[in-house]
C-alpha cells in the first residue's frame, strides 16, 4: 500500500523544484476569484477592452480556472525575471531615430521558455505522487494571471495593474500550473503603492484611467500589439518612438529600483533590435521581418503592423528627407498603411516647416529624468 502524500512537504518541495528550473519565486493559491469578477465586469462593460474580443468572449471564465481545467484545486504560479543587462531605456527613449521596443521582447519568446519549464514541473510533481491532473499556462487568453499571482503572495498589483514584488519589482514574466491536489496555499502580500501615483502621472497617454484599472484602448502595448486597425490619431504624437510595447509604467516604478536582472540568456536582447535606428527596421522586407523575429513574441503582429508602428515613430522624428523619402516609398502596400504613412509624412512636413508641436513631451522628459534616477545601476 502506498503511503499518504504529505502535502506540506510537498508544497516545499515544488517551490525548490520551480527554483531549479529557473522560476526566481513559485506561490500556491487555490481557484476562487470571486473577488475579482465585479471588476472585471465593469471593466468590460466600460469597453476597456477595445479589439480584444476573447477578453468578453471569455468573459467571466477568465476568474473561474476551476471551470477552465475541471478538477483544479490549485493554482502554482511562478514568475521569472526578464530585465536584461544594459537595458538602455533612457538612451532608447531620448533618441527619436531609434526605435523602442519593450524590454521583454527582446530576446526569445517566453512564453515558449516558461511553458516549456512548467511542463517540466508539472512531470516532477507527476512524478512524484504518481498520478497528476495538470496544465500550465503562460500569459493564456483565458486565465486572470495577475490577481491569481497576487493570491499566491508573489506580489501585490500595483495602480498600472501589474504585479510588483518588494525584493524584484516588476521585471517578470508570470506563468501557471494548474493541479489537483489540494496543496496548502500561500498568504498574499501587503499592498505597497501607498499614495505614489507616478505611473498614472507619467503614462504617455494617460491610460491609467483610476487606480488600478487600465484603459487598454490607449495602451501603447495595446495599440502596437493587439490592435490590428488604425491606430487613433490622436493617441499617435504620444508615442513617441514606441514601436512595440511600452514599459513606461515600470521605469518609473520608484519599487523598480530594486529589481533584478535576468541571467536568462534567451532574454538577452538580439543585436539589431537593442537600439535600432528606426529607418533600419523600417528597410526591413517582409522576408527580412519573419527571418529576424523567429521565435520572438514580436513576430505575433506580423509585418504590416511592424510598418504601421514605425510608420507612426517616422512620424514623430525630427524631420529628415530620408524618412519622407522611405514613407513614400512604402506606399502602396495596403490601404491601412498608407493612412499611417499619409499621416507620418504630413507630420515630418509640417516639422520641416517649424509649425508642429515639439517632439518631446514634457511629460517624456519628466519620465525620462525618473528613469535616469530610478533604475538599477547595470540597467
Ligand atoms: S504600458 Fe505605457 S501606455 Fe500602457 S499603461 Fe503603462 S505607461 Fe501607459
Ligand atoms: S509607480 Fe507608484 S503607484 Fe505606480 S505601481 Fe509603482 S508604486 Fe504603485
Amino acid at each position: 500500500m502506498s503511503r499518504p502524500l504529505d502535502f506540506n512537504l510537498l508544497a516545499q518541495d515544488i517551490k525548490l523544484w520551480g527554483q531549479a528550473l529557473g522560476f526566481q519565486q513559485v506561490g500556491i493559491c487555490n481557484t476562487d476569484l470571486t473577488e475579482e469578477q465585479p471588476k472585471l465586469q465593469a471593466w468590460l462593460d466600460r469597453q476597456y477592452h477595445g479589439e480584444m474580443a476573447w477578453m468578453a468572449r471569455y468573459g467571466m471564465l477568465r476568474a473561474r480556472p476551476h471551470e477552465l481545467h475541471p478538477g483544479t484545486l490549485r493554482v502554482i504560479s511562478v514568475r521569472m525575471n526578464y530585465l536584461p543587462p544594459a537595458a538602455a531605456f533612457a538612451q532608447t527613449l531620448k533618441n527619436p531615430e531609434l526605435g523602442y521596443i519593450s524590454r521583454y521582447a527582446l530576446g526569445r519568446d517566453y512564453h515558449k521558455v516558461l511553458r516549456q519549464r512548467l511542463k517540466k514541473l508539472g512531470e516532477q510533481i507527476q512524478a512524484y505522487c504518481g498520478e497528476l491532473n495538470f496544465r500550465p499556462f503562460v500569459d493564456s487568453a483565458p486565465i486572470m494571471e495577475r490577481p491569481l499571482a497576487a493570491k499566491a503572495g508573489i506580489g501585490w498589483t500595483g495602480k498600472h495593474s501589474l504585479i510588483i514584488n518588494r525584493e524584484a519589482g516588476s521585471w517578470f514574466f508570470l506563468g501557471e500550473l494548474l493541479v489537483d491536489l489540494p496543496l496548502p496555499v500561500d498568504t498574499p502580500v501587503e499592498e505597497g503603492c501607498g499614495r505614489c501615483v507616478a505611473c498614472m502621472t507619467l503614462c504617455p497617454t494617460g491610460a491609467i484611467v483610476e487606480p488600478y484599472v487600465v484603459d487598454a484602448r490607449r495602451c501603447i502595448s495595446y495599440l502596437t500589439i493587439e490592435l490590428e486597425g488604425v491606430i487613433p490619431e490622436e493617441l499617435r504624437p504620444l508615442m513617441g518612438n514606441r514601436i512595440y510595447g511600452c514599459d513606461d509604467c515600470q521605469m518609473t516604478c520608484p519599487w523598480n529600483r530594486l529589481s533584478q536582472l535576468t541571467n536568462e540568456a534567451d532574454f538577452y536582447p538580439r543585436s539589431y533590435l537593442y537600439q535600432p535606428p528606426l529607418l533600419e527596421l523600417f528597410s526591413w522586407n517582409e522576408s527580412t521581418f519573419l527571418h529576424n523575429t523567429e521565435g520572438s513574441p514580436i513576430r505575433r503582429i506580423g509585418y504590416f503592423r511592424w510598418l504601421r508602428n514605425i510608420s507612426v515613430a517616422l512620424g514623430n522624428a525630427p524631420y529628415q528627407a530620408e524618412i519622407v523619402q522611405s514613407l513614400e516609398q512604402h506606399k502602396g502596400i495596403s490601404p491601412l498603411l498608407d493612412e499611417h504613412i499619409e499621416w507620418a509624412i504630413a507630420q515630418q512636413i509640417s516639422r520641416r516647416n517649424n509649425d508642429c508641436i515639439e517632439i518631446q513631451q514634457p511629460k517624456q522628459k519628466r519620465l525620462i529624468r525618473s528613469v535616469e534616477k530610478g533604475l538599477p545601476r547595470d540597467a
